[in-house]
């Protein structure tokens, strides 16, 4: 069951009011999660299987960014997305998922492909268990672990970076390369952020963070996910590379 958008919004005001740091990036999530929420319910709404539906959107999405997000972002829209066949292709592209985007396409094709993933993921039963490293209905890469308790199999599940399918992985296991050795594959806490932990590997030097729902039952992980920005940037500055950006391309 995914979170709702307005639950996911309550949660970074929440995350915002006790971490001053990441006020700016929670500000720009919710803003984003409030575009997504008509394009879920519209989707849930009026059905429909085809991200074409989607081109209508960027227009507003464009506006958004140039209001509130960075000129990068904003520059690359003014050079390149201006025709709707440039909007469609970008979307065809990310769904399809053959080519690799640069940072700015892709942030532009994930705001609106996930609200869409999301919808027709919600619509049939995907099979997780058994599932490698990447997302068993969509492909994509997870941006997050979550951690639960005993009574839920205390097991790991990996979330899905673009339609939030949870899949179970094992915990002592890296979704970049497979290593099992349990002394290669470090685990980084930070007192700040008691509920969030860096799972790295020294073998491939990738990572990703687990947002540990028996620490905090309130934790959203793609919200939590993004509140804890700071444990990247230290992730980041001991050599290790994020598996899959999350949706503000960190
Ligand atoms: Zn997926
Ligand atoms: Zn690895």
């Amino acid at each position: 069951m995914r979170p709702s958008h307005e639950s996911r919004i309550s949660r970074a005001a929440c995350l915002a009011s006790q971490n001053p740091a990441s006020v700016p990036l929670l500000n720009f999530y919710s803003e984003l999660a409030r575009f997504q929420q008509p394009i879920f319910a519209e989707f849930n709404l009026k059905g429909g299987t085809d991200p074409r539906g989607l081109v209508c959107y960027f227009s507003a999405l464009m506006k958004l960014v140039s209001r509130t997000g960075t000129e990068l972002l904003a520059d690359f829209a003014a050079d390149h997305l201006q025709t709707a066949k440039s909007q469609l292709d970008l979307l065809v592209a990310a769904w399809e998922g053959k080519e690799a985007l640069e940072p700015a396409a892709r942030f532009y094709a994930r705001v609106l492909l996930q609200p869409y993933a999301e919808y027709i993921a919600s619509r049939g039963d995907i099979h997780t268990s058994g599932a490698g490293p990447s997302c068993p209905f969509c492909n994509a890469r997870p941006v997050a672990g979550v951690l639960r308790g005993e009574g839920d199999g205390g097991k790991r599940w990996l979330l899905c970076s673009l339609c939030s399918t949870e899949w179970q992985y094992r915990r002592v296991l890296c979704p970049g390369c497979g290593e099992e050795n349990k002394d290669k594959l470090p685990i980084f806490t930070a007192s700040e952020f008691p509920a969030a932990r860096v799972d790295a590997c020294d073998t491939c030097k990738t990572y990703l963070k687990s947002i540990d729902l028996t620490k905090d039952g309130h934790a959203i992980p793609i919200v939590d996910e993004i509140a804890t920005v700071a444990l990247n940037i230290w992730a980041e500055e001991h050599d290790y590379v994020k598996l899959e950006t999350n949706l503000l391309g960190m």
